[in-house]
């Protein structure tokens, strides 16, 4: 069988585990545009430590091999164009000029090619240009004074809360909604908006940017309500995009994301082409939801089409939360299958060093 899977990231590693421990025999190819895969979890602390960078990054071609053995697996460094679903075929720009151009065939296609962001926070293109994004905005964060942040979701807070932790800047964090953390419990909310306060973050709920400029250095918001204000520096985070552009729009959704079943089987090619990840229609985006509603769906579902045995899952994540959102080194927030997590926990799990001693173990 003729694996090929696209994306070298959270979900591509997750997928081979479970295609190597079903299908000892299966030929896996792994299609990414980037040769590093890229601890992003870590970015907000990158932000203010980027001397970290060079603990974030891991080659894809060196875990590929890792988890398949010498000369089982194939690496090839290249962005998908296309997909004819008909054919089993994926045309790929070859290396990072994509100037060369390669024909792939399969017989099973998982598309795992994720999201993008604002640059430093999700690998949008080659791992160089991600960390050379990550100094950028240190050295924009350096010079600034005041800086706002866009967004009171959980990378919103996350950097906001570096940002305060610095005690130089004056920092406003913009979370266009109720409260910072806005889908949590209010005794969540308060505690997130306390923590904030505390470190001498301003948090403005209730408004939303219309439009962001940046002239000369300086920075001027436009928000819905007719007002504006101006910053030494924006920074947004407000959210993802799915990359799907080699994509045919008959397997997406009107946002983007690969429309699948609830076992992840693509819609119109479910004997042959799975989605995992991000740029699920139906996910989360986060991973959690991968780790722990996700994979194991897929590793049922690629049972099926590997082995044809049936062991059918569906999709049902759990409705209580888990997460560890840190606001500063010294806790922040979070939920364990919905109960409170102490901040001392929230610590010792994310807030100390964002997990960058463990970053390795997600490839
Ligand atoms: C700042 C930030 C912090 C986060 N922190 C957390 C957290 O603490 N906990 C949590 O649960 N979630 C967190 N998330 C969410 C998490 O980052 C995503 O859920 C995760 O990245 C999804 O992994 P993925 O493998 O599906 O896709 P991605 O990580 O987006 O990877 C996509 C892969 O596909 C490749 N690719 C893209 N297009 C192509 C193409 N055309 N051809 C070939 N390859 C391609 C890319 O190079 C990359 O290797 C955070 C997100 C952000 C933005």
């Amino acid at each position: 069988m003729k694996v090929v899977i696209l994306g070298g990231s959270y979900a591509a590693s997750r997928a081979i585990d479970i295609i190597s421990s079903l299908d000892k025999d299966a030929q896996v190819t792994v299609v990414s545009q980037s040769t590093h895969s890229y601890f992003n979890v870590a970015s907000p602390r990158l932000l203010i430590e980027p001397e970290k960078l060079e603990k974030v990054f891991f080659s894809v071609e060196q875990w590929v091999t890792q988890k398949l053995g010498e000369g089982k697996g194939k690496f090839v460094h290249g962005t998908v164009e296309a997909v004819d679903f008909g054919a089993k075929e994926l045309s790929v720009g070859l290396g990072d000029d994509r100037a060369t151009k390669e024909s792939i065939q399969y017989d099973i296609l998982i598309i795992a090619t994720g999201t993008r962001s604002t640059p430093g926070f999700k690998l949008n293109d080659t791992h160089e240009e991600t960390a050379d994004a990550i100094r950028a905005l240190n050295q924009k964060v350096t010079k600034a004074n005041s800086i706002a942040v866009i967004g009171g979701n959980a990378t919103g807070v996350e950097v906001a809360g570096e940002l305060g932790s610095l005690k130089t800047k004056k920092v406003t964090v913009y979370t266009g909604s109720s409260s910072p953390l806005s889908f949590l419990d209010e005794k969540r909310t308060n505690a997130t908006t306390e923590k904030l306060t505390k470190l001498g973050v301003k948090v403005v709920n209730e408004i939303r940017s219309r439009s962001i400029t940046e002239k000369d250095g300086k920075w001027t918001i436009e928000f819905d309500d007719g007002t504006s204000a101006d910053y030494d520096l924006v920074i947004e985070a407000t959210g993802v995009t799915p990359n799907t552009s080699f994509l045919d729009s008959s397997v997406l959704d009107d946002r983007g994301y690969v429309a699948t079943d609830k076992s992840f089987a693509v819609k119109g090619h479910e004997d042959s082409v799975l989605a995992l990840g991000d740029v699920l229609s139906i996910g989360q985006n986060t991973l959690v939801d991968m780790k722990y509603n996700q994979l194991e769906v897929f590793k049922a579902t690629v049972a099926k089409l590997l082995k044809k045995v049936t062991q059918e899952k569906l999709y049902d994540p759990s409705p209580s939360a888990t997460l560890a959102v840190p606001i500063s080194r010294s806790g922040g927030v979070g939920l364990l299958n919905g109960w409170g997590m102490p901040n001392f926990v929230v610590r010792l799990v994310k807030s100390r060093d964002f997990m960058i001693s463990q970053a390795k173990t997600n490839f």
